[in-house]
């Protein structure tokens, strides 16, 4: 293949030689079933118990809180339906938000389907909840508040500490799937009243196929997997040894390099942004503002399709979306831009660049490059283009 742009890792994210490296020997080496008796099996072991260790001191936990699963929704489903199931007697109240992920929403669905009401709170322009709703919406019968960390589609972070506050003074567990946050910004399950978190590899530079479910201690939760008495009882399945020596390894190189990271995306994307909304007019800024995590860019360009776009740009090379991956190829426009208060229209005319320690100033340069002549040209075809 050809020299390509990647702009999608908000989607999911190359994988890092020092991860990779950490993997590679369990493969063909360290291939035993971990939870065996035998030395080379504890060597393995060992490894998963290092991997706890680092997942946890990125996000402030205890190692004994952190549960290693097979990915990011895994760990969603088992929060939430777990959490509501063994909470059923006290309530069987939900509260969540209308920008959530499809691996959050639909769980909330399948909770409506068997009995449970759930609350959708709304969200801003700019895509925050407003804490004074969910303080509105919650009950004596509210017994879980699941709400995203930060949005996978326009990047806007919640006042998580404040929701969590809120959830927790009136007895309610608060979940926040963190997966767009974990690695990107710093996080702290004490400071930011945490009870359950979730976070996936594939999105911090580890593989596809292994999360992890930040359990508070004393939270008392059932199995979603049953099966062998792995992970302390809790989630069965022989371990991921090489994943999750991967989520270790990603989780403490994150740890290291977070800040100088941040700073380095967060300048690339200031760099696309400005030259996008300078260069390209009837073009505005989806999200926050000020609460947003460093590498997420997504602009509605009026008169276009998102759709339009993202094929011209594939075949330029640069790869972006119009949205979140599970519902790019559907007609529907953005949930989440809807909920932002969006037309259709521009829900439809939206993209998606989503940048990451690989990319480069000459890259943001080169996509903006292409952009202003492919904007042009598909206004061009458009009937709705106002001319002259
Ligand atoms: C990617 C993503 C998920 C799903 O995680 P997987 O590991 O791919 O299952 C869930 N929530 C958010 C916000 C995501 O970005």
């Amino acid at each position: 293949m050809s020299k390509i742009i990647y702009m999608d890792n908000a989607g999911s994210t190359r994988v890092r030689q020092e991860v990779i490296d950490e993997m590679l020997p369990q493969f063909c080496e360290e291939y035993a079933n971990p939870s065996s008796v035998y030395s080379l099996a504890r060597k393995s072991m060992a490894r998963i118990d290092g991997a706890r260790e680092k997942v946890a001191a990125l996000i402030g936990a205890q190692p004994r809180e952190v549960f290693f699963t097979s990915s990011g929704t895994e760990a969603n489903n088992w929060a939430i339906q777990c959490i509501a199931n063994t909470h059923s007697d006290r309530g069987k109240h939900v509260i969540t938000s209308s920008i959530e992920h499809p691996a959050v929403l639909n769980t909330c669905k399948h909770l409506e389907n068997i009995g449970f009401d759930v609350t959708y709170l709304p969200v801003s322009s700019e895509g925050l909840v407003s804490p004074q709703d969910l303080a509105n919406a919650i009950r004596p019968g509210t017994v879980l508040v699941t709400i995203m960390f930060a949005n996978n589609e326009v990047g806007t972070i919640q006042p998580i500490a404040e929701l969590g506050k809120i959830a927790r003074d009136h007895g309610a567990l608060f979940h926040t799937d963190a997966i767009q946050a974990v690695g990107h910004v710093p996080i702290d399950v004490e400071a930011q009243n945490i009870d359950l978190l979730s976070l996936s590899g594939h999105k911090f530079y580890a593989p596809k196929g292994v999360g992890a479910l930040y359990i508070r201690k004393g939270v008392k939760i059932c199995s979603l997997l049953h099966g062998g008495g792995h992970e302390r009882g809790l989630r069965a399945s022989t371990h991921n040894a090489p994943g999750i020596s991967a989520i270790g390894k990603a989780a403490e190189l994150a740890q290291l390099e977070l800040a100088e990271e941040t700073s380095y995306v967060a300048r690339l994307r200031d760099r696309l942004t400005d030259g996008i909304l300078s260069q390209i007019e009837h073009t505005r800024l989806n999200g926050c503002g000020d609460s947003r995590v460093p590498g997420i860019v997504n602009i509605s360009f009026e008169y276009i399709e998102g759709e339009s776009l993202l094929l011209l740009l594939d075949h330029k090379g640069i790869l972006a979306s119009s949205g979140s991956a599970c519902t790019s190829g559907s007609l529907n426009p953005s949930h989440v831009l809807l909920a932002m208060g969006l037309s259709h229209e521009k829900a439809h005319g939206s993209l998606r660049l989503s940048l990451g320690r690989y990319n480069t100033e000459a890259e943001v340069d080169a996509v903006i490059a292409e952009l202003v002549p492919m904007v042009k040209r598909l206004r061009e075809m458009s009937p709705t283009y106002p001319r002259g």
